[in-house]
C-alpha cells in the first residue's frame, strides 16, 4: 500500500505516519527528515538545502524529486510507503505520477489532514523529539508518561528543530498556502483525495485513518 499524507506544518503527518508504519508494515518517507540528515552529514545536497530550510522556504523541486526517486528504489519500499512532506508543489505531484508510472507502482490513497492555521503555530513551537529513537512529543498535547523520559526507548535526551520557531513557522505556512495547497485540487480532480479532521485528538485522527485504509 502506497499513500500520501498531505497537510500544513504541524498537521500531524509525522505523528500519524509512525502509527501507520507499525500497523501496515510500510515505511515512512519524510523528505524533511531526509533533508535534515543531509544537512547534518554536510553533504553537497545538505549544504544547498540548509539556508532555505532555516528560512522556511521550499527546496528546489528537482533536488527533492531526485532524492525521493532514489529512495523509492530501495528494497524496504517494496511493501509500500507513506509520503510525508512530499509532494509539496504541483510540479512535484506531476513528477511523482510520472515516476510511479515508470517504476510500475501506483498511489493507493491521498489523505489530507485538515487543521486550522491558528492551531498550527502552537503545535509546531511545542514539538520535540527523542534524540535516541525519534519518537515525537509535544509540551502540551503529547507528553511522555514520565516527564523527561521517552515512552518508547527510555531515552532522556530530546531535541527541537531549529526551524520550529514562530517566525519560521509563519513562512512555512505561507509556503504551504501558496505552493502546496494547489495540490489539493490536483488530486481532487483525479478523484483520489480524502480528508480527515486533523483538529481531533491524536488517537481519533488515527482511527479516522484506519477506517479509510482498512
Ligand atoms: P507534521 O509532521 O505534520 O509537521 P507532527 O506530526 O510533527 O506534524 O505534529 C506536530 C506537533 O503536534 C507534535 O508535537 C505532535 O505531538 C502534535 N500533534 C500531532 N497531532 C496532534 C493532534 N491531533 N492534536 C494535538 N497535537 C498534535
Ligand atoms: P513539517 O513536518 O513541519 O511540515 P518538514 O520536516 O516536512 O516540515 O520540512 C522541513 C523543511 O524542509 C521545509 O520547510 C522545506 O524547507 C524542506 N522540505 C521538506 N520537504 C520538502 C519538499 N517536498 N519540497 C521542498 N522543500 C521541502
Ligand atoms: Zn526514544
Amino acid at each position: 500500500m502506497n499513500l500520501i499524507l498531505l497537510g500544513p506544518p504541524g498537521a500531524g503527518k509525522g505523528t500519524q505516519a509512525k502509527r501507520l508504519e507499525d500497523r501496515y508494515q510500510i515505511v515512512q518517507l519524510s523528505t524533511g527528515d531526509m533533508l535534515r540528515a543531509e544537512v547534518k552529514s554536510g553533504s553537497e545536497l545538505g549544504q544547498q538545502a540548509k539556508a532555505i530550510m532555516e528560512s522556511g522556504g521550499l527546496v528546489s523541486d528537482e533536488l527533492i524529486i531526485n532524492m525521493i526517486s532514489a529512495r523509492i528504489d530501495q528494497p524496504d519500499c517494496q511493501k509500500g510507503f507513506i509520503l510525508d512532506g512530499f509532494p509539496r508543489t504541483v510540479k512535484q505531484a506531476e513528477a511523482l505520477d510520472a515516476m510511479l508510472q515508470d517504476k510500475g507502482m501506483e498511489m493507493n490513497h491521498v489523505i489530507e489532514l485538515k487543521v486550522d492555521d491558528e492551531a498550527l503555530v502552537g503545535r509546531v513551537t511545542g514539538r520535540y523529539t527523542c534524540a535516541k529513537c525519534g519518537s515525537g512529543y509535544h509540551d502540551e498535547f503529547q507528553k511522555p508518561a514520565k516527564e523527561g523520559v521517552c515512552d518508547k526507548c527510555e531515552g532522556t535526551e530530546f531535541t527541537r528543530r531549529a526551524d520550529d520557531n514562530e517566525e519560521t513557522v509563519r513562512s512555512r505556512l505561507g509556503a504551504y498556502h501558496e505552493s502546496t495547497a494547489p495540490i489539493l485540487p490536483y488530486y481532487g480532480s483525479k478523484g483520489v483525495l480524502k480528508s480527515v479532521d486533523g483538529m481531533a485528538p491524536i488517537d481519533e485522527v488515527t482511527q479516522q485513518l484506519y477506517s479509510i485504509l482498512g
